[in-house]
Parts: structure tokens; sequence; C-alpha cells
């Protein structure tokens, strides 16, 4: 998925200046930073993207190879094919088997990248001004290679784990995400995964300063529903008191004027309040502020929901994305169709959603069916101290004390719905960091500033060693 971020405007230079942290000189971990180089170019050559000579296979057998070089039992280490694609589960055994695992997931997969659009080859890494180019370059080889060589470099130094520590990669979550779906339902006893596809940070663009940091907890639902309207029809000289358009159109007027009641949970009111600051425009930062006391507060909430970067954040919000009806200029209709598009928040089913759009509209004839393909409910994650902690900690021993950390609410699907919809506490945790004009996740000339290797080795071997400790 896309590292979700919030847009900054042009204020937020001036802000940086005035409080960004210094660049703490990470401590020095060379081997490691030269082994998650190597391996970030060597995966992005691989080109795994689905299909035909899906080599997602080939990213794991890099993987696994590094791993046992370092200490892993190749017994410890799964890797599974499923249709043209495969998943690897790697465990390093902790010293005590009563405790349950910290499992750090990822995928090996990445999406379709045309050569001929792309300034350089996206299955050909390089590296240029610092910034290394290729698919997969944040989303997310290099993440991936980043956590290995972090896991090595414990290893290295000595580290025991008393918690075991889990490394999983799926191959399809930017497709089907039937390996996560696998992944999840085997580790579904984990105590708390870290997700390193999810959340990151942002550094600003003038400075190239990093201005703030972002995890995510929890993620909206996805969800579409049909509504369907359908009639005897008949020759448009001789109309039926009943028309299948009018009626559908009565329907839809009926959904585009309702709004779902605001919500909020724990990280959505800490994003309000901390993301205001980072806010240009003072009435919509009033707003945020307000709605964080009171979810209840109509100004604030009109403020918000006129805003599309903000409207998804307060509720549930449901708009119609297709339409048709009829056959022929010159009969009564016989079908009319639309398709609803919801974005569900955490905590509502897709039927209770569903049943809420039947009642809004409230006419029989109007027949609603869910046709969603590929979502599950997940409920917010808690912010569990432990994992509060062990990322401040980490993400400033990585970048310097006082940078600001922002809980968010993810917009779209990622591996974590899965284990949070068995209810294994999950959090998007990426160390990576990019200046918001840079961002180019499964788009094009796809890059990542190599300045991030040095603090993600940092960050990883931090935050691992106290969670698994
Ligand atoms: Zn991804």
């Amino acid at each position: 998925m896309i590292v979700s971020r919030f847009a900054l405007a042009g204020v937020l230079a001036a802000l940086a200046v005035a409080s960004s942290p210094a660049v703490a000189k990470p401590a020095g971990h060379a081997a490691a930073e030269a082994q998650a180089l190597d391996l970030s170019m060597k995966s992005i050559a691989m080109r795994s993207v689905r299909g035909e000579n899906n080599r997602t296979i080939d990213v794991a057998n890099l993987y696994k190879q590094a791993l046992t070089a370092a200490g892993w039992a190749p017994g410890d280490i799964e890797i599974t094919p499923v249709d043209d694609t495969a998943y690897l589960i790697a465990t390093w055994k902790g010293t005590d088997a009563s405790l349950k695992p910290l499992v750090i997931s990822g995928h090996m997969d990445v999406v379709e990248a045309n050569p001929a659009d792309w300034k350089r080859n996206p299955f050909g890494p390089v590296v240029e001004d610092g910034i290394l180019y290729g698919r997969g370059a944040t989303d997310m080889k290099v993440s991936g290679a980043l956590a290995l060589s972090s896991l090595v470099e414990l290893r290295r130094t000595g580290f025991k784990p008393r918690r075991s520590i889990v490394l999983e990669f799926s191959g399809d979550e930017e497709t089907t995400m039937k390996t996560s779906e696998i992944i999840a339902g085997k580790l579904k006893d984990a105590e708390l995964v870290i997700n390193i596809d999810g959340g990151g940070g942002t550094f600003d663009e003038a400075s190239g300063k990093p201005l703030f940091w972002s995890w995510d907890g929890a993620e909206k639902t996805y969800g579409d529903f049909r509504m369907e309207v359908t009639n005897p029809g008949g020759h448009s000289s001789a109309p039926r008191p009943d028309n299948a358009i009018v009626q559908l159109a009565h329907a839809l007027e009926k959904v585009g004027a309702y709004r779902f009641p605001s919500e909020q949970n724990e990280i959505t009111k800490e994003w309000f309040v901390k993301a205001a600051a980072f806010e240009a425009k003072p009435e919509v930062a009033a707003a945020m502020r307000a709605f964080a006391a009171n979810k209840d507060d109509e100004k604030a909430l009109a403020i918000l929901r006129a805003d599309p970067a903000k409207v998804g954040k307060v509720g549930t919000t449901c708009v119609p994305t297709m339409l048709s009806g009829g056959h022929a200029l010159n009969a009564l209709p016989q079908r009319a169709t639309a398709s609803i598009n919801c974005r569900i928040f955490p905590g509502h089913s897709k039927a209770e959603i569903m049943a809420k759009l039947e009642q809004v509209v409230g006419m029989p004839v109007v027949k609603f069916t869910d046709i969603t393909e590929g979502s599950l409910e997940s409920p917010a994650s808690p912010m569990r101290p432990d994992f509060l902690a062990a990322t401040t900690s980490a993400i400033q021993a990585a970048w310097g004390k006082g940078l600001p950390i922002v809980p968010s609410q993810a917009s779209g699907a990622s591996d974590s719905m899965y284990f949070r919809h068995l209810g294994v506490p999950s959090y998007g945790a990426s160390p990576i960091f990019t200046k918001d004009s840079e961002e180019f996740s499964h788009g094009l000339n796809e890059r990542i500033r190599l300045v991030n290797i040095g603090p993600s080795i940092t960050y990883f071997v931090n935050l691992i060693s106290q969670l698994a400790k």
C-alpha cells in the first residue's frame, strides 16, 4: 500500500525550521547497512509482479539465503508457493517458549511497471545523487531488506530474544492478498505485528530534514454495494406509473444527502490533535482541535466534511460511483442499477452499513446487494504502551529527540487487515522517510533517499530488541 501521510502546505517549511530536531548520527551498523543496500538492489532486479514470470519466489530464496548465512536454521524458514507466487515465514526462536511471538510483516511482490514509461529501467535499480530508483524502492523492497539486515545485525551482535521473532513476507499484497490471509491465519497467536509496509515519516521539502513520523493502528473497511430496481418495462409511448430509473434516482438522492454519524477512536482523536499543528489553514486547524474535543461539534464537522482530505477521518462515507439503466431509447427501463462505494469506520460491519443504507432509502423496490470482493472488517488496534514506548525511543534514536510522532488511521487495505480481523494488534510502523513530492509508490520512477538506510537500521535494531527482549 501507499504510505499514508497528510498533505503538507508551505507553512510547514517555516514550522520545520523553527522546530526540526537535529538529525542524530546513527550508531555504526556498517555491515548491516551494506547488506541492506545489496539486498535492496538484488531484490528490485527480480520482477516480482503477478502473472507470467513472477519472480516473487526468487526474492524469497534471496532472503532465505541471507538468513541461513547468518545462522537461521533452514528448517526455521518456510517458503510456500501459492499459485504464481510464494510466501516466506522465518522464525528466530526465543528463549522463553511461554511468550507469544513478535511478528515483523512485509511483502515481496510489487505493482507492475512498464519500462517504456520510466526514465530508468524499473527492474534495473540504480543510485543517482543519493537516491535509489526502481520498482519497490518505497513499496517495499528496501524496507524488507532493512528489516532483514537488522535482524542479522542483532544476531551477529549476540542478541538473544526471549520472545520468538517471526519475519514474514506475503507474495500478493498488491493484488489478491491470498498469501496475506494464509500467513495471518498461521500466526494468529502472535503478541503483536509490526507491519513495515505502513506508516512512515515525512521529510521537509526544502531542507530535507525529518518533520514528523507517523504510525497506523487502524484502517477503514472497504465496501461495495449494488442498488437495483427492476420493472416489467414496456413501450415508452405507454408509460407505467412506476419507472426503474426514476425510482433509482429518488433512492440515490437520499443516499447522497445522508451523513453517517461522526466517530472517533483513540487513534483518530490523537491524529486530529497532532495533525492540527501541521495544518496550513487556521480555520481548518481550529476545526480539527474542536472535533478532537467534541466529535459532535456541528460547526467543526461542517468544515471537516467539506475538506476531501479530512472527511474520511470523521466517520463512514458512502458515495455512488457507477450508474446504469435502460436498454433502448424507446423502451421503458426494465432495470436500473447503481454502485455505492463505502469506506467504513473501524467497528462496523459491512452488513450493518448496507442495512443502514436500505433504511435511509426506505424503498422496498430498491434491492441492495453486497458485491465487495476481498475486504474484511478490522477493528482498530489498541494504543499499547509497550508499542508506543518502543517506537518512540527507536524513531528518536534514529532521527533525533523531539521528532513529532503522529498516530493515524489508514484509508486503504494492508496485510494488517487480516491480523486485526483475527484480533491480533497490528501496527504500520515503517522507518522510511520521504518528501511528499517524491512519493511514487505504485507510480512512475519510484525512488527512496539512501539517507534512510543508517537510521532505519538503528530503528529496527532498537525496536525489535525492545519488543522481543
Ligand atoms: Zn506495499
